[in-house]
Order: C-alpha cells, then sequence, then structure tokens
C-alpha cells in the first residue's frame, strides 16, 4: 500500500492482543511486527488487552518494552470456563490493581476484556454474570475504565453495565444494534469499531458508525483476530488500521485525518494517556 506510511501516523489502536500465540505461529513474531509495522510507522498508541490471569501477566509483559503501548487486565467471558475458581481468579486480578502506584508502573489503564459471549453452546450463563459483575465492581470501586466483550448477548450486557451507573468505558467491536448504540452513547459510553466495519456485508456495523458522534468513536484492530478488507482471514496488526479509518471517514463524510485525531483523542481520554 503505497500511502500506508502516511495514514498511519497518529492511529490509537484500542484493542489488540500482541501476547497471541497466533503472531508466533503465523508470522516473524510480535515484537517483529511491533516494530516494523507499528511503531515505526507513527501508531500513537496500542492498548494489549488480557484475557486471564495468565495473559494478563504477558501483556504487561509486553508493555514494558514499548512506550506507547498499555495494559488493560481482565477475565474475559470465554475464559471463565477454564478456571470457574472465582475467589482466586478476582483476588488474582485484585492484586495486579489495588493501588494506583502499581497500576503506573504495569501501565495498566483499564479493567478488560470483560463481558459476555453466548456464540458457542455449552457457555455458563451465571458463571459469565458473576465474572463480568465482579469486575465492574472492582472497576467502579477502583474508579478504572472498562473494555466490554459482548457477543450474542447485547441485551444481558446493556442491562448489567447499567447498573453500573459510574463505570464506563468501551464496547469493543460493537455488534449490537443502532439503537443500543445510541442509549449507551447517551450514558457517554463509547464504542469501538475494528476491522468488520470495512466488510462487504458490514451494513448493520456501518448503520451503526452512521448514527452516533465521532467524539464516541474508537477505533482497534482485535489483532491478531479481524484483519479489515482485503487482508480479511490473515493475521491483523495495528498497520492495517488505517483502512478501518478510512472506511469511517468515508461514512462520516470527512477526512481520514479527521477521524484519526478524533479517535486518537478519544482513546486518551478515556483511558486517561
Ligand atoms: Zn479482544
Amino acid at each position: 500500500m503505497e500511502n500506508e506510511i502516511l495514514t498511519v501516523t497518529g492511529l490509537f489502536d484500542s484493542h489488540a492482543h500482541y501476547f497471541d500465540r497466533r503472531f508466533e505461529q503465523e508470522t516473524d513474531g510480535a515484537d517483529l511486527i511491533l516494530e516494523n509495522e507499528v511503531f515505526s510507522k507513527g501508531i500513537e498508541g496500542v492498548i494489549n488487552i488480557g484475557t486471564n490471569s495468565k495473559t494478563n501477566r504477558l501483556c504487561i509483559e509486553q508493555a514494558r518494552k514499548y512506550d506507547k503501548m498499555f495494559v488493560a487486565v481482565g477475565i474475559h467471558p470465554e475464559d471463565v470456563i477454564c478456571t470457574e475458581n472465582i475467589e482466586e481468579d478476582i483476588k488474582d486480578l485484585y492484586s495486579l490493581v489495588d493501588n494506583i502506584e502499581k497500576r503506573k508502573k504495569n501501565k495498566i489503564v483499564a479493567i478488560g476484556e470483560i463481558g459476555l459471549d453466548y456464540h458457542y453452546e455449552g457457555y455458563q450463563k451465571q458463571l459469565q454474570f458473576e465474572y463480568f459483575k465482579r469486575q465492574l465492581e472492582l472497576a467502579a470501586e477502583l474508579d478504572m475504565p472498562v473494555v466490554i466483550h459482548d457477543r450474542d448477548a447485547h441485551g444481558d450486557c446493556f442491562d448489567i453495565v447499567t447498573e453500573y451507573k459510574n463505570v464506563k468505558g468501551v464496547f469493543h467491536s460493537f455488534s449490537g444494534s443502532a439503537e443500543m448504540a445510541k442509549e449507551l452513547v447517551k450514558r457517554d459510553w463509547y464504542i469501538s469499531f475494528s476491522g468488520v466495519l470495512t466488510f462487504k456485508n458490514a451494513r448493520k456495523t456501518v448503520e451503526v458508525a452512521e448514527c452516533i458522534p465521532l467524539e464516541k468513536i474508537l477505533i482497534e484492530t482485535d489483532a491478531p483476530y479481524l484483519a479489515p478488507h482485503p487482508y480479511r482471514g490473515r493475521i491483523k496488526h495495528s498497520g492495517l488500521m488505517y483502512l478501518t479509518a478510512q472506511r469511517l471517514a468515508e461514512i462520516k463524510s470527512t477526512s481520514i485525518e479527521n477521524v484519526i485525531s478524533a479517535t486518537s483523542k478519544n482513546a486518551k481520554d478515556l483511558f486517561r494517556i
């Protein structure tokens, strides 16, 4: 892509998983990508998102190497099945974030990703509820923003987050309705779009982007997942995010520069960077 270097500058990736083994299995490794395709090309920031006690720590370790990488720690709804020991898990999570000095040192800026996922058969709804609520309580107690994962669970996710009026954050790779997005924005939540926005069948997501203000939008890769068109199905990294920004600029009838500066500012405001 000819203009990649120009258009990547200033982008903020609000959601990525650079600890994921796919980077080692399918590329030369996350470090080379981060050095050659991401930070050297002007990416303004990346939130490296943990999903369980092990990956939370991998995220922290990785972020030590890069000035512009920050961390979210949490227990993903699909990971609750592996552990099922909620007291131990919450205690462990708490130990990573319980004081501000520790958070600063480890560059932890949010609790996430947390939420509900009803996609695969056999999901444990009650257990997911418990983990979700305990982590929202933690965010409320520590006054930290949250990163929400909501797959096929829109109604329950909305009801639960709105129970916690003091907790705010972002719904990542949003897949709910335009109506739901508007209600969330009314309550000061952010909505984040991934490469899904560029897919040909993304009509519903495009509709969401049309009806909420740019001031409440973040963009993300969800790397290594959700690569944008025309890279769909391939491994994703933050350097490809300009394609999502470009699509958003088209939808909002504005310039890509405007999209980049607005979404970057929004991410920094939300994560207090
Ligand atoms: Zn994710």
